[in-house]
């Protein structure tokens, strides 16, 4: 007998090994194993049972790790499907999205139970052994360990118990379950679902009765009760005991939903996975889910791989979140990929935003999803009315040396709703102190040592800080040019937006939301706990605020500086700044009292703004869509994105430039199929990032197929030591 093993390394093939005799009966696809390789030991994972091979010298394995395997035929062939789309090695992807071979081993406890015998049992019996037994028989089984915590140590007495033939005593896998729900919010009940809910739902169920594979897209305004209609189509695939995997996009920031969902569907039947979850529960969580013990897998991107038995329905929530998309390891994106498990498992795939993606949007536009949409907020409550302040304006009339932040309209707004004991949000999207520094004395602008980036100033730490490698300095910034400390620091992030709003509103209880405050366990819940009991009258946050809270004394919505986003050099710069807009506006006016948004921007007339503004989003899709075709951008082309990347700059420029040259030679050589275009070779916006020398190479065409097949002949036999290539297929960041 032989095995395909795959393992975690660069290279897209699998490996044969010999299965020894008396480990042939515990190998199955799905377990992983350890194998010689080379002159280590490698960990792969079974995906093929053979009895032939072709290699000459095959190898034994040496162990197999797995007591139950982890996947089955569907999930691999999804997990092959995955490696292939993404030109990413099968056992790179296995060794990625699987819980850790370390964290195998599940814990055992001791289990009494009565034998069959007991209750005609004429032994004479202790007190102490007849108590036992007696709790024995009534209670089927017990844990020896809870049995202790009650009566004392009764270990020797079940042993005599065990020795009569009475009682047996038996290991057993106990579960850990993951830390309990913390409570956010009242209990919500289960409302009835008014007449576009059930419009929706209607929809829904006769697909779900048909078992067929289809894709839905739910556009539903923000507070047009989204969730609840998850909940309720959930409820119809419990019924006919179907398996779920519902994804959204930050879990941490939802901790309203666990408590909605643990209200619904109790919490043995859920498995929550993400990153907070200790890794030891997610493999026990895993393979509940994979025996079918547990049914829903409620996560990020990554449940999404998740073994779930029958699954009749996938959901993904907010569809739009850039956050499905993962940038390094294996660049997957989970709202993609979605579609394509729920195909393999024929289940149906609800995408559901107030804001759907473009890509998204024009699939149901083809007929490729089926659109379905709720236009109105829960009963009837409006959608906030959205005011636009011109920035360039309110600097002319605030005097051209102020520092203006909040326009006067903003100001005032504020005042009121805090006079109405109503709660404001003002988002920023840009965490920090001051966010760049130049030199005053040569110009020169403070750069990290290690990345072509600003350091942003963290003045509560007291330190600067790159974003993007871990690189701090303490202590006075130094110019690297002239070596003056003679150092101006400019542009604002939320950590001075929360010590200006505080100047201001001195009065005002102040809370700020970013991933520099939120690092902490439990903050999210913390905070939002305050949010919901009013003891927060202002929340100051990045698009963390942004992200389906529902608080109803939220009545007034800032945005700082709208600008942020549009400037990125990215074709979704106006469809981000579109989506952040809306939503963070949607966070608004879901009480009893309307709300009210105000923009504050310098490009007033922008179409993400104006359509932002009216919640247009059919215009808004309108203009965007005809940019797109006129540019022969997603959804008119695919796109896949070669990054390379290396510490000599002259190096890594050589390796690009061989790549681009060997790209257009095959494109010249290849029955080419529909439209394709190389673009660049070029720096990449981060020219230098962690120490390394970036650059990119963009493919554009029709033909998905095509592309995939040039890729693999641009890349096959490409080498050029110290240099690093990597794909990313339908890329979404592009810095
Ligand atoms: P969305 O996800 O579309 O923004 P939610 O699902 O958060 O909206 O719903 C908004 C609010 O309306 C929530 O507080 C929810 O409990 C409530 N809600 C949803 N459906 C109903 C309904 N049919 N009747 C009453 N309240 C509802
Ligand atoms: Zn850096
Ligand atoms: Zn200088």
């Amino acid at each position: 007998m032989f095995v395909k093993v795959a393992i975690p390394i660069p290279k897209d093939q699998s490996f044969d090994y010999i299965v020894p005799t008396e480990m042939e009966k515990n190998v199955a696809i799905g377990k992983r194993v350890l194998v010689p390789f080379g002159n280590k030991r490698e960990t792969g994972c079974i995906v093929g049972i053979t009895t032939a091979t072709d290699i000459e010298n095959p190898k034994e394995i040496i162990e197999i790790l797995d007591q139950e395997p982890l996947f089955d035929d569907r999930d691999l062939a999804f997990y092959s499907w995955t490696a292939d789309y993404y030109l990413y090695p099968l056992g790179k992807v296995l060794g990625e999205i699987l819980p850790g071979v370390k964290d195998r081993r599940t814990r055992t406890e001791k289990i009494a139970a009565a034998s069959c015998n007991a209750s005609s049992t004429t032994e004479k019996l202790t007190v102490k052994q007849r108590l036992v037994l007696k709790i024995l028989q009534e209670e089927a089984e017990v844990s020896v360990a809870v049995l202790c915590q009650r009566l004392g140590n009764v270990r020797s007495t079940l042993a005599a118990l065990e020795k009569k033939g009475l009682a047996c005593i038996t290991e057993k896998g106990v579960f850990r379950s993951f830390p309990p729900f913390l409570t956010v919010g009242e209990p919500s009940g289960r409302p009835t679902a008014n007449s576009s809910q059930e419009a929706v739902l209607k929809e829904l169920h006769c697909n779900l009765q048909s078992g067929q594979f289809s894709t839905f897209l739910l556009h539903g305004v923000t507070g047009s009760g989204k969730t609840e209609v998850y909940f309720q189509a959930m409820e119809e695939v419990r019924r006919r005991q179907g398996g779920i995997i519902y994804l959204v996009p930050e879990i941490a920031l939802t901790p309203q939903l666990l408590t909605r969902l643990k209200e619904r569907f109790g919490d043995e039947n859920i498995a929550v996975l993400h990153s907070g979850v200790s890794r030891a529960i997610r493999y026990e969580q895993w393979q509940r889910l994979r025996r079918g013990e547990m049914h829903m897998a409620v996560g990020v991107r990554s449940a999404l791989f998740a073994p779930v038995r029958d699954l009749k329905l996938i959901i993904v929530d907010e569809e739009h979140d850039a956050s499905y998309k993962q940038d390094d390891r294996l660049p997957y994106s989970a709202r993609d990929l979605a579609i394509v498990k729920g195909r393999l498992h024929g289940a149906t795939v609800v995408l559901g935003s107030a804001t759907p993606a473009v890509q998204t949007c024009f699939n149901a536009r083809n007929g490729k999803f089926s659109c379905l949409t709720m236009p109105g907020r829960i009963a009837d409550r409006p959608l906030p009315r959205v005011e636009i302040v011109d920035m360039k304006m309110e600097k002319a009339l605030q005097g051209k040396n102020t520092f203006t932040i909040f326009s006067r309209r903003l100001t005032a707004a504020i005042r009121e709703t805090l006079d109405r004991k109503q709660q404001v949000m003002l988002l920023l999207n840009r965490r920090g102190y001051h966010t760049f520094q130049i030199c005053r004395d040569c110009g020169h602008p403070l750069k990290c040592r290690n990345c072509e980036v600003s350091l942003i100033q963290h003045a509560q730490e007291g330190v600067w800080k790159c974003h993007y490698c871990d690189y701090t300095l303490a202590g006075g910034l130094v110019c690297s040019r002239c070596s003056s400390a003679n150092i101006g620091a400019y542009g604002m992030g939320t950590e001075l937006l929360e010590e200006e709003i505080t100047n201001r509103f001195p009065a005002a209880r102040i809370r700020r939301m970013d991933s520099d405050t939120m690092d902490r366990k439990g903050a999210h819940e913390q905070l939002l706990n305050a949010l919901g009991q009013d003891r927060i009258d202002i929340l100051v946050g990045t698009q963390m605020i942004s992200k389906g809270h529902d608080f109803p004394n939220v009545t007034l919505v800032g945005v700082i500086l709208a600008d942020t986003s549009l400037s990125l050099p990215d074709f979704r710069a106006a469809e981000r700044t579109f989506q952040l807009l809306t939503q963070v506006s949607g966070r608004g006016g879901r009480g009893d009292f309307p709300g009210k948004v105000i923009i504050q921007t310098f490009n007033p007339n922008h179409y993400a703004i104006q359509k932002a503004k009216d919640h247009d989003y059919d215009g808004f899709y309108e203009e965007e869509i005809s940019l797109r075709e006129s540019l022969f951008y997603p959804p008119f082309s695919r796109l896949i994105h070669l990054r390379l990347s290396c510490i000599h700059q002259a190096k890594g420029e050589e390796g690009i430039n061989r790549l681009a040259e060997k790209a257009r030679e095959l494109l010249k050589l290849a029955r080419v199929r529909g439209k394709v275009e190389i673009v660049g070779p070029a720096e990449a916006p981060l020219f230098r990032l962690r120490g390394r020398y970036r650059w990119q190479l963009l493919l554009k065409g029709d033909d998905s197929r095509f592309l995939h097949a040039l890729t693999r002949d641009i890349l096959s036999g490409f080498h050029a030591p110290g240099v690093q290539v990597k794909v990313d297929v339908d890329p979404v960041h592009f810095m």
